[in-house]
């Protein structure tokens, strides 16, 4: 593809935002081009293909509901869809909707400069094309960068290495190896069990212990998916009801864990650990609010561990101490039991740290570990470079950080002259980690789209968030994670993955609140954004 002086909307990124995001703005008659790093569809599909990925939403619910035609067509497997599943969607979407044709692959943008006089931006990528368009439209998800952590010595390593988010596509032959598994997240626990079963030996380095619920994964009930099916639109309501993602097979908890008796907590706690997933959380209303209630759900979790690890004092190593639910709860189909095989050692990194990565190994304090095939993994990095850069991440409504445009977001972030601010989709404090991430996406996208289409029937250059609205927006949020358990622990949700950065938490609200906010205020004209006169906009379509 050429350089092209005539476009409306650049979209970076071809994960599920940016895919919706071409089909919406097509849809409106803007013309659109999207950049996407990697030779095919699916963004976060696309790059973490690693032994046992598959999402912790199940399929059902984890698909976009923009098209009745499509949510009726498309077949899911699986309860839970594995990654190559996940993938396959993406790429039907692509082609269901024709978008390839303005997808450019294997393209990553170097810079995006805007020409406030104009009002365009101007975006160089590294295939030297020079784009220039009114809207620039960053859908580069939050959980696309892998952050391969900084351990003195990791280059030195002279076997393999390999990250979740970074797997080969031609997939990796553990055989006959030894491997060391550094990370017992939902991407190691998930991992962990399959290489598990290839290698010859696995070493895992955990540094904190993990809650997980068992997924009982298996073939979608014909019967179940019928009656989804027969009305969709009352399953996706549901769903927006919670708070965490939790899923409409069992319906949200009314009451007090407290206000119950053991036994009755019991038989709940049985009833949705029989059913599996995330929406264990659910039991109660006030497991993510109250810490007395909280422990109740972690005890009868630890509780399980210990029965379904033969060793004790193992068990004890892998029961987490802490609140269950404050980081993301892990989905796993038979990771506990990966500790009973002979071939599987856990090493305990939470007193001393890893401190050094050797050529046949790594450090930790004294003790060396030798490994043949070290696979090394970590968290990711919410790719929102701007927010961890500034103490207090803002945003209007979650998806406009400033003005869609042109201009400064706010007057205390820090900034050399006029930064040009483009709009970003999951961007900071947003409802996206604790919720179904396709639910947030549709609707982000659907306000962006929106949003760009008013500029253009009302012939504005621009539009920003006011400071006291956002100032609003980032109380309401903090005022609801500050009720919640969310804020106890560190985890990515508080962006607690990435030193220095400022511990803020994502919108734990749920969706359908977060949604009816959004929509009272669209109705009320924008309220809080101020429409920016300037550059005659009747040429965008
Ligand atoms: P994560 O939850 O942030 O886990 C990272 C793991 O690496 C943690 O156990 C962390 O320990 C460990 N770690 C980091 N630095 C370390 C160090 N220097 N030494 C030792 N251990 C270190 O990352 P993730 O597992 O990739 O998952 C991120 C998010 O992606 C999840 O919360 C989930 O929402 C999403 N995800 C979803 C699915 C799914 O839907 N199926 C699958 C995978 C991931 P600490 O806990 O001590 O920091």
């Amino acid at each position: 593809m050429s350089d092209r002086s005539d476009l409306d909307v650049v979209i970076v990124g071809a994960g599920f935002a940016g895919l919706f995001m071409l089909h919406r703005v097509r849809g409106l008659g803007f013309s659109a081009r999207v950049i996407e790093a990697g030779d095919g569809v699916g963004g976060t599909w696309y790059w973490n293909r690693y032994p046992g990925a598959r999402c912790d939403i199940e399929s059902m619910q984890y698909s976009y509901q923009f098209s009745e035609a499509l949510q009726q067509e498309w077949e899911w497997s699986e309860r839970y869809a594995s990654q190559p599943e996940i993938l396959a969607y993406a790429n039907h979407v692509a082609d269901r909707f024709e978008l390839r044709p303005d997808i450019q692959f294997e393209t990553r943008v170097q810079s995006a400069s805007y020409d406030e006089p104009a009002c365009r931006w101007t975006i160089v990528t590294d295939r030297g094309d020079a784009l220039s368009a009114r809207f620039l439209v960053m859908a580069t998800g939050c959980l696309s960068s892998a952050r391969i952590p900084d351990f003195p010595g990791l280059a030195s390593f002279t076997g393999p290495t390999y990250h979740t988010g970074r797997w080969p596509h031609e997939g990796v032959d553990f055989t006959g190896q030894r491997v060391g598994v550094i990370g017992t997240g939902s991407s190691g626990i998930q991992s962990i069990p399959i290489i598990a079963r290839e290698a010859r030996e696995l070493v895992v380095f955990q540094r904190t212990a993990s809650y997980s619920v068992p997924a009982h994964n298996g073939p979608i009930d014909d019967d179940e998916r019928r009656a989804i099916k027969a009305d969709y639109a009352a399953f996706r309501a549901r769903n927006l009801q919670t708070a965490t993602a939790v899923g409409s097979r069992l319906p949200m908890g009314e009451t007090s864990a407290l206000a119950v008796t053991p036994e009755e907590r019991q038989k709940v706690y049985e009833e949705r650990w029989e059913q599996g997933g995330l929406q264990f959380l659910g039991a109660y209303i006030d497991l993510l609010i109250d810490p007395n209630a909280n422990d109740t759900a972690a005890e009868f979790v630890r509780t399980k561990i210990a029965d379904v690890v033969g060793d004790p004092e193992l068990a004890a190593r892998l029961t987490p101490k802490t609140v269950i639910g404050c980081k993301r709860l892990c989905v796993d189909t038979g990771y506990f039991e990966t500790f009973n095989r002979d071939n599987v050692e856990l090493v305990d990194v939470s007193e001393t740290p890893i401190g050094e990565i050797t050529a046949g190994g790594l450090r930790i304090g004294a003790a060396r570990f030798r490994v043949r095939c070290h696979r090394v993994r970590d968290r990711f990095r919410r790719d929102d470079r701007r927010a961890a850069q500034h103490r207090h991440p803002r945003s209007r409504r979650a998806v406009a950080p400033g003005r869609l445009g042109c201009g400064p977001a706010h007057p205390s972030w820090p900034r050399r002259g006029r930064v040009p601010e483009p709009v970003h989709d999951l961007g900071a404090r947003q409802p996206v980690g604790a919720h179904d991430m396709i639910v947030s996406i549709e609707q982000h996208v659907n306000w962006i789209a929106d949003c760009i289409a008013y500029l253009r029937d009302h012939q504005y250059a621009a539009i920003e968030a006011t400071p006291d609205a956002q100032d609003a927006w980032v109380d309401w949020v903090n005022m609801i994670a500050d009720f919640t358990l969310f804020p106890s622990c560190n985890s990515w949700y508080l962006g607690a993955n990435v030193p220095g950065k400022p511990a803020r938490v994502h919108a734990p609200d749920r969706l359908s609140r977060v949604r009816r906010e959004v929509r009272r205020r669209r109705r009320e004209g924008l309220r809080g954004f101020r429409a920016v006169a300037g550059c005659d906009l009747a040429g965008a379509a």
